[in-house]
């Protein structure tokens, strides 16, 4: 019986170890707050992820060792890769923690990406909004996720505001400026990598985004023959030159024909959690196979689906529960302002029925807002 430990005791642990259970695998979770909802379905070790001691403890409980969280020091997870395999590797997880080390290697690798620069001091980001124009973003290099750290320049005026918001990180988590990209679409890559170097990728996924937070998600997405095949080539690309192991995700935007790189996630990602009812084999389950060394499964999907995050609080099942293709997750999690609390995925065969089902849930739920984009997307 193998234990895969997981650095992070989130909700993506939690899919994890109820991807794992029918394998026969067991789990070991770790994270420093008590309360973490993985811990619900698996042992939770509490501790910092500085803790030595903690740490040394862990991996000798564990055949291998992976992540849900990608903000582990890099020397935590250095020090557990001296003692037991940790998938993705320490060096992947570096690049992909901080978005200057990130988008340089994009840039490298010749993936399109907007103008970016690192920024240290006032002068250097009234020097770079200059040269790039407006509008633009500023965020911190490290630590970001669902939008926070960053600041959106829409003015001159706005340079001093964005410095008096995030100067003070500079030392901290370093500063990033990026060129604000107009985009018609978001979508995602989420792919694998085994142990031996095998890559699949899921179909490309549309995203939207609600305050810098997903808010739903439909596969697969529209995209040109063209557009489709150039964003699972980054990937494929990203992927080889870390010589990664297990799901990643790469979040690109649509602007007309041209795709642009946004981040990477070294990870099981948020824009995957329809595969769990949508796809041959589940990000979730794949990520297990790739980070255990056996053979991935086929990332196939049948028809359409469409994934709904919520956020702050779980509405109610019902109307989800009542629609053909709907499925309830609730982590378990206290209802908190922005924070995310539970999906819903619906799949349907016929493009046109999935929407009319999407859109009877909004209904229901007076999220209309919220499914609005999945639904115009399916009926497309
Ligand atoms: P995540 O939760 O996906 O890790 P994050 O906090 O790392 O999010 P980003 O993905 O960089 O943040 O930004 C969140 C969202 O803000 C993007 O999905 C996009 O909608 C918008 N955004 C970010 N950067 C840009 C940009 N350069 N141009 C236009 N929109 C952007
Ligand atoms: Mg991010
Ligand atoms: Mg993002």
């Amino acid at each position: 019986v193998k234990t895969v430990g997981i650095l992070g005791g989130g909700q993506l642990a939690r899919m994890m170890v109820l991807a794992g259970a029918p394998m026969g695998l067991r789990f070991e979770l770790f994270d420093p707050a008590a309360d973490a909802c993985g811990g619900q379905v698996a042992p939770l070790q509490v501790a910092a992820f500085e803790d030595e001691a903690a740490l040394a403890a862990f991996a000798e409980r564990v055949d291998v060792v992976t992540f849900d969280f990608e903000n582990v020091p890099a020397r935590s997870a250095q020090f557990l890769a001296d003692r037991v395999p940790v998938h993705p590797s320490p060096d992947a997880l570096a690049v992909a923690q901080d978005r200057l080390s990130e988008k340089t290697l994009f840039a490298g690798l010749g993936i399109p990406l907007p103008p970016f620069a690192d920024i240290r001091s006032r002068d250097e980001l009234a020097a770079r909004v200059g040269e790039f124009g407006l509008p633009c973003i500023l965020k911190t290099r490290r630590f970001g996720y669902d939008g926070k750290g960053q600041f959106r320049l829409r003015s001159a005026a706005d340079i001093d505001a964005a410095w008096a918001e995030l100067g003070g990180q500079v030392e901290r988590t370093g500063l990033i400026l990026e060129g604000f990209v107009a985009f018609e679409r978001e979508v995602s890559v989420v792919a694998v990598r085994g142990l031996d170097g095998e890559f699949r990728a899921w179909p490309v996924t549309g995203n939207w985004h609600v305050n810098g937070v997903l808010s739903a998600s439909v596969a697969p997405a529209r995209l040109s023959p063209a557009q489709y095949d150039a964003a699972i080539g980054y990937a494929r690309t990203l992927a080889e030159k870390l010589d990664y192991v297990g799901v990643f995700a790469l979040e690109l935007f649509c602007r007309g024909e041209e795709l642009l790189a946004n981040e990477m996630a070294p990870r099981v990602h948020n824009s995957g959690h329809w595969t769990i009812e949508g796809s041959e084999t589940s990000q979730f389950e794949n990520h297990l196979r790739a980070v255990l060394g056996l053979p991935l499964g086929d990332t196939r999907m049948l028809g359409h689906a469409c994934m709904l995050n919520w956020i702050g609080e779980m509405p109610d099942a019902d109307a989800v529960l009542a629609q053909p293709g709907g499925h309830w997750h609730d982590y378990g999690k206290q209802p908190r302002d922005g924070r995310k609390v539970g999906h819903a995925t619906l799949r349907g065969d016929d493009a046109a029925q999935l929407a009319t089902e999407i859109e009877a849930v909004g209904t229901r739920l007076q999220r209309a807002e919220q499914v609005a984009p999945a639904v115009a997307t399916l009926r497309r």
